[in-house]
């Protein structure tokens, strides 16, 4: 293909598409069935956990801080506002050990990020907690490869429009690869760039979204080790 169509800037997801988080939240559910059991079956409990997560994602964010905010707010509502304090501090510790929890790297994320970092320009975009994100990448041991860190309230696509413009990006020689259609494909498509979907074993529903396979800017690969190799046909 001709150079001019190559693609240079490789943006990349973080949050289970180089190291697993989904799971942790998972856990943190579980544990918010077990400390409420008495109030509800564990998929009703869920539910409203989730019901919950969504409304508040316009004022909160993404991320562990306002998760354990909609944790509260569901063991208050489910109880009738009846929920023993203990309760309250046995979640507010659960996501404290949360924002601790040692990160693990996703299969072939490190030589895969290693692999493209010689040849390509490099940004992790990732949402959630400022703070928690920053430690995730210092613990990845990733974050010298990335040539820039952008921590977003949200993945639109005025916002990648925004991350292109800044670091002075043609649109059509960015490829964003992530594990949510929703969050790191669609809108970065819709802004003019290239969405690699990498599925992880668990998504949130919130990111589950059908993939633009109509789009002769979307790819799907099956794991990490995959994207050299794409990259470099695109
Ligand atoms: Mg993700």
């Amino acid at each position: 293909m001709h150079q001019s169509n190559r693609i240079e800037t490789i943006g990349f997801d973080a949050d289970d598409t180089l190291w697993h988080n989904e799971r942790v939240f998972r856990l943190t559910h579980a544990r918010f069935a077990e400390l409420l059991a008495e109030h509800g079956e564990p998929s009703h409990l869920g539910a409203r956990l989730e019901a919950a997560e969504r409304r508040n994602l316009g004022q909160y964010g993404f991320g562990v801080k306002g998760f354990v905010l909609s944790m509260i707010e569901t063991a208050l509502d489910v109880t009738d506002d009846r929920v023993p304090a203990s309760v309250i501090r046995q979640l507010i510790e659960a996501g404290q050990e949360m924002l601790s929890h040692p990160i693990e790297l996703l299969p072939h994320a490190r030589e895969t990020v290693e692999a493209l970092a010689s040849r390509h320009t490099l940004l992790l975009i990732t949402k959630g907690d400022l703070l928690d994100q920053e430690r995730k990448l210092a613990q990845s041991g990733l974050g010298e490869l990335f040539d820039g860190v952008e921590i977003v309230s949200d993945k639109t696509p005025d916002i990648y429009r925004g991350i292109f413009a800044r670091h002075g990006l043609a649109a059509e020689r960015v490829a964003m690869v992530g594990n949510s259609v929703r969050s790191d494909v669609v809108p970065v498509i819709e802004a003019g760039g290239w969405g690699i979907h990498c599925p992880h074993e668990t998504t949130w529903s919130y990111e589950r979204h059908d993939a633009p396979i109509d789009s002769p800017r979307f790819r799907e690969i099956g794991d990490l080790s995959a994207l050299p190799a794409l990259v470099e046909s695109l």
